[in-house]
């Protein structure tokens, strides 16, 4: 059976736009590796009634409601007072949570004021979920067939909770369905080119396999959804939708897995022992800054020379002032130079270079802002590429960071004949 799931994240500071909501967006993700949809969510503010609403809306529609925030000692945290109210419970300090705050405390050398006793008390009615790596605890109620759990907003205590408390217990607890997400990378082309190309496979969707697009500068994550009761049957059914999807989409296709593009690049670049360079203008170090976020870049990636300055693309990437005088910098001559020197300085397999107008100055009738150009230089050859880009300066540099990634992975699968 499919359990419904409700997310109640509290705090002013999120409806005022000062911290983005990431806490639904990771509980989401782990309530449907264990099967358990999520149908709602709500965000209030720190606010009596409103926390009182949400609550009184939800446990009825629900078979699980998870609040984040508002449960730190200060007065604007109300969440662990009202929480013990509405459940006609009465706060009690709990001995385990009240030597662990103390412990807190003088790890920190901080003093254990009268008001960090209150971090210790909890519901009586309520199962405490241990927050090990801070004061507020998790919290357990159930009322009426609905469990409730109540986590601290912190992200990463919010995480570590639902992690080792509260996700092993409610495997248990709620059991039984199973919700399969398979997603496609398709790089380089948009949303209504991929729809035109699948359209009798789309059609021919069972209705309990659902198909979403979503376009990402640069490229498209298409993802095929269902859930029940056999998890065997139902990935079988999904991995061979997928599979006619990628066999219709050709290269295009980067991988068959949720992965972003530049570690799509080190599982090809560690794969094939290959290393790799770079010559930065326009994206300014961001593309090496891409690459190093990929745990075990080391192995792979030698560096970048950012050359962002004419003067540095002269003496540094040997770029003839007569090219960079004529042509400029943004051309194909520049790009191919960039390359092919980086590579030669660094030593590595492939070299990528990229120079390009990101906005929303700087662009001309020959050369309108978006304009980029990019260049590989391999063993055998050096392969470059003008692009176009349509939006602001931080869209189009991250668009054209995502194109350089999938170029590489392109001009490497070509060289190796994948
Ligand atoms: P503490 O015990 O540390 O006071 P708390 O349960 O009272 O935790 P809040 O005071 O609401 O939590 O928030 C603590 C921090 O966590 C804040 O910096 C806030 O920006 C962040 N935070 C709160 N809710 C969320 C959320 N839904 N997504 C991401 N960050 C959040």
């Amino acid at each position: 059976m499919s359990h419904q799931s409700i997310i109640i994240t509290i705090g002013d500071e999120l409806l005022i736009g000062q911290t983005i909501d990431t806490n639904s967006a990771w509980i989401a993700q782990q309530l449907n590796h264990i099967g358990i949809n999520v149908k709602r969510r709500i965000a209030v503010a720190d606010e009596r009634s409103a926390i009182v609403t949400a609550l009184d809306e939800s446990i009825p529609q629900a078979a699980l409601i998870l609040l984040t925030g508002g449960l730190g000692p200060t007065a604007d945290d109300i969440t662990k007072p009202l929480l013990s109210e509405y459940f006609d419970s009465r706060l009690v300090v709990n001995e385990t949570v009240l030597q662990h705050v103390k412990q807190i405390f003088t790890k920190r050398n901080r003093p254990f004021l009268e008001r960090n006793l209150k971090q210790a008390e909890v519901p009586e009615s309520c199962k405490v979920l241990f927050n090990r790596l801070g004061t507020a605890p998790g919290m357990w109620f159930e009322k009426d067939g609905c469990i409730i759990i109540s986590l601290p907003g912190v992200p990463f205590e919010m995480q570590t909770i639902m992690t080792e408390e509260a996700l092993p217990r409610l495997k248990e607890r709620l059991a039984g369905n199973h919700i399969i997400h398979k997603t496609l990378i398709v790089a380089g082309v948009g949303e209504s080119f991929i729809a035109d190309k699948i359209e009798d496979i789309e059609t021919a969707l069972p209705p309990h396999i659902h198909l979403a697009y979503l376009p990402t500068p640069g490229y498209v994550k298409l993802r095929l959804t269902t859930e029940g009761e056999d998890k065997a049957a139902l990935q079988a059914e999904v991995d061979i939708r997928a599979e006619l999807i990628s066999q219709r989409l050709g290269n295009i296709v980067a991988a068959a897995e949720d992965l972003l593009p530049e570690e799509i690049l080190a599982r090809l670049m560690e794969e094939h022992r290959l290393s790799l360079s770079l010559a930065e203008s326009c994206t300014g170090g961001y593309l090496a800054n891409r690459i190093t976020n990929i745990p075990g870049s080391s192995s792979f990636f030698k560096g970048s020379i950012v050359s962002y300055d004419n003067e540095v693309k002269e003496t540094l990437l040997k770029v003839p002032k007569a090219i960079l005088e004529t042509v400029g910098a943004v051309s194909e001559e520049t790009v191919t130079q960039m390359a092919e020197e980086v590579r030669s300085i660094m030593r590595t397999d492939i070299a990528l270079s990229i120079s390009g107008i990101l906005g929303p100055g700087g662009g001309s009738a020959e050369k309108p802002v978006g304009t980029v150009w990019m260049a590989i230089a391999g063993k055998r050859r050096t392969v470059s590429r003008k692009c176009h880009f349509f939006y602001d300066r931080l869209r189009n540099k991250e668009q054209a960071t995502n194109t350089a990634l999938d170029m590489i992975r392109l001009f490497i699968q070509e060289e190796l004949g994948l």
